[in-house]
């Protein structure tokens, strides 16, 4: 079981992203005791003992202020959010099922207040404390979602699928903006049939009244070499099954620097196409802000 540790990190640089946010903040907490931390989490290829409570959380916002105030204003509008710049303050653990060790409500604040800067998370966890907060869409959470099936087999403890695309709208009411994150698109015999029934299940779940905000990201999966041993040393030879495809997939180095195992590139690009077809055509609405 990994220790929890609580610290102040002297980490307080601020990443560019340009994907699911402009930039990353500091870790707030840093580690997971997410049900996927024994399957893909690329989190748990760096840091699997531990999850570091960062304390020094008013440096850390004093950090952002500043960040903040260095960029131009009004932005130029882009994928990540045509208004402000997004700062994703949850990319090294999950904001929703850490939310006891997570002084949240000061987090989110600072965002909600602020006039150049959004937050935004993605979770695979509903956690109904947070809909007693209004952030006045200055958060956005983006709710993970993949088929049930599957999501049963990598990611077990976690909110099931229908759980989180139930969620949608309470969240969205409550004053949060929701996103969609399907991450990691997984393929294996049959995964379009099961992306088409999670399109359905999305349509049904999001109103017509809803369908504008709710956009997308859709990232394919990537593997580690030492994450993957260490899954098999642990008895975990199902969920590696669908994970470890050595003969579909090629080694990259990841935008920070990680080495990974991606699809090839000729078959992902392939399988791209597919996805995208069949998404545009069962929820043409659901805007995909990058695909990768
Ligand atoms: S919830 Fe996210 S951070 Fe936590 S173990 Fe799963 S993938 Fe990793």
């Amino acid at each position: 079981m990994p220790k929890l540790k609580r610290q102040r990190t002297k980490t307080l640089s601020i990443k560019a992203n340009e994907r699911s946010s402009d930039f990353v903040t500091p870790n707030f907490i840093y580690g997971c005791l997410g049900g996927c931390r024994n399957t893909y989490c690329y989190v748990m290829r760096y840091n699997y003992e531990h999850v570091f409570i960062n304390e020094n959380l008013e440096e850390i916002l004093t950090r952002l202020e500043l960040h903040v105030a260095a960029q131009p204003f009004p932005k130029e509008p882009n994928q990540v959010d045509p208004l402000y710049w997004t700062y994703d303050i949850g990319c090294a653990t999950d904001i929703s099922l850490h939310w006891k060790h997570y002084p949240w409500e000061r987090v989110f604040g600072f965002f909600k207040k602020h006039p150049r800067a959004k937050a935004t998370f993605a979770t695979k966890y509903v956690n109904e404390a947070l809909l007693a907060y209004d952030p006045q869409k200055k958060v956005r959470i983006r709710f993970s979602l993949m088929p049930q099936s599957i999501s049963s087999r990598l990611e077990p403890n976690t909110a099931p699928i229908a759980e989180r695309l139930a969620a949608l709208v309470p969240f969205a009411q409550a004053g949060y903006e929701v996103h969609l994150n399907f991450s990691p698109i997984v393929v294996y015999e049959g995964w379009l049939d099961d992306y088409r029934q999670l399109f359905l299940q999305v349509a049904a779940a999001v109103p017509e009244a809803l369908r504008e905000e709710v956009k997308a990201e859709a990232i394919f999966l990537t593997h580690n070499p030492w994450q993957h041993q260490r899954n098999l040393e642990r008895g975990l030879q199902a969920s590696e099954a669908l994970l470890w495809k050595p003969e579909l997939q090629e080694a990259k180095t990841s935008q920070y620097g990680s080495q990974a195992l991606r699809y090839r590139i000729p078959l992902k690009r392939e399988w791209i196409g597919q996805w995208q077809a069949l998404h545009q055509d069962l929820i043409p609405w659901n805007e995909i802000r990058y695909i990768f």
